[in-house]
């Protein structure tokens, strides 16, 4: 079957024909039967036991015009996805623009002031790519000309895509600098993918914070707190629980970039020692482990559950004041609520429940 690019999607879509994955799917030219020479695809398969295929997913954007989101996908993940996406609400006037700042790049501005909580962007992906790509021994100038031949050199992606900054080494190629630069990490299927998007800032101490959800295959972004008009919008993509020689090391290694956000600037701040312990309660084990050892046999379940309990109090406290608390706060309320749950004190375990529940359902899942 020989390549197909987006465009025959876009006429299978309009005259009606069948939409069945094996249409979308097709292999890209020149390159085997799965996207990359045969001695590598032995290699992928031994590594993954799955192949990469190119992929389309069709959606009708607000404007009614079909688009697709292209990219490449294990045939696991494909499996999962849909191949055509419903369409989705207009949004209201935006309250961003998408512009350069000195010395930063390009990224998102307020246009005006936006409140806790308010939604900011909502948006499809320009290409999906699996995280796998970096360790396995894939072809990928191959993948890279199959993923840009189905985008198109004349669409709106095409330029989306190309328009984006590449702050990785000359010795990558533009495509995958820019795809290394930008594109966020997501959960499709059971597997980690990248998703490419438009550039957001980056801040330790975020102003908004982003979801991603699986069915829809939207990215949504949102302020985490009041946004005055005129400031820069600000995700954090990279982990900004970590003190400030982890995030420093991370953003140089992987961004070439130097954090001038207020939490890395100020010196007197009790950030690093605050993150530091956070980092230890979350890293050293997860808390559904410490949770889980409250059941051991032989430990003092009243004095592990309290000593549990302080330090997701402890933990709360460091996230709050460190701005950081929508995008990790949820579970730490889950586990409140259920260590005084265990105790019978209803009317904590209440109080914990439900700030739960309004955490979740503040963070949008559109
Ligand atoms: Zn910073």
């Amino acid at each position: 079957m020989s390549a197909i690019i987006s465009r025959t999607s876009f006429d299978t879509v309009d005259s009606g024909r069948d939409t069945s994955r094996a249409d979308h799917d097709a292999p890209p030219k020149n390159v085997g039967e799965h996207g990359f020479t045969p001695a590598k695809v032995k290699d992928a398969e031994k590594i993954l036991g799955q192949d990469l295929i190119l992929c389309d997913i069709v959606y009708e954007d607000p404007k009614n015009e079909v688009r697709c989101i292209n990219g490449a996908v294990y045939t696991n993940t494909r499996k999962t996805l849909p191949s055509m996406l419903p369409k989705l609400l207009t949004p209201p006037p935006p309250s961003y623009k998408i512009c350069g700042v000195a010395g930063k790049g390009k990224g998102v501005v307020a246009l005006r002031d936006i409140a806790m909580g308010e939604i900011i962007m909502i948006e499809r992906p320009i290409l999906i790519y699996p995280l796998m790509l970096l360790t396995t021994c894939v072809d990928r100038n191959t993948l890279a000309e199959g993923m840009l031949q189905r985008l198109g050199e004349d669409s709106d992606d095409y330029s989306r895509l190309f328009s984006l900054t590449n702050v990785k080494s000359k010795k990558t190629s533009e495509f995958w600098g820019i795809l290394g630069t930008n594109a966020l990490k997501v959960t499709l299927n059971e597997g980690v993918e990248r998703i490419l998007t438009n550039l957001w800032f980056y801040s330790c101490d975020p102003n908004a914070t982003w979801t991603f959800n699986r069915r829809l295959i939207i990215i949504t972004a949102q302020a985490s707190r009041p946004i005055l008009a005129g400031e820069e919008i600000t995700i954090a993509y990279e982990d900004a629980t970590q003190p400030h020689a982890g995030r420093r090391f991370d953003l140089e290694r992987k961004y070439k970039f130097k954090c001038s956000c207020g939490i890395c600037t100020n010196t007197s701040s009790t950030s690093d020692q605050d993150r530091a312990y956070y980092g230890n309660v979350t890293a050293t084990a997860s808390l559904e482990i410490l949770y889980g050892m409250i059941f051991f046999p032989g430990f003092n379940t009243h004095e592990v559950a309290k000593n549990f309990q302080e330090h997701l109090i402890r933990g709360l406290i460091t996230l709050k004041k460190e701005g950081i608390e929508m995008d990790n706060a949820a579970y730490y309320y889950v586990y409140l609520m259920k260590t005084y749950g265990l105790f019978g004190e209803k009317t904590k375990m209440r109080k914990w429940g439900f700030k739960a529940i309004l955490m979740y359902s503040s963070i949008r899942q559109i």
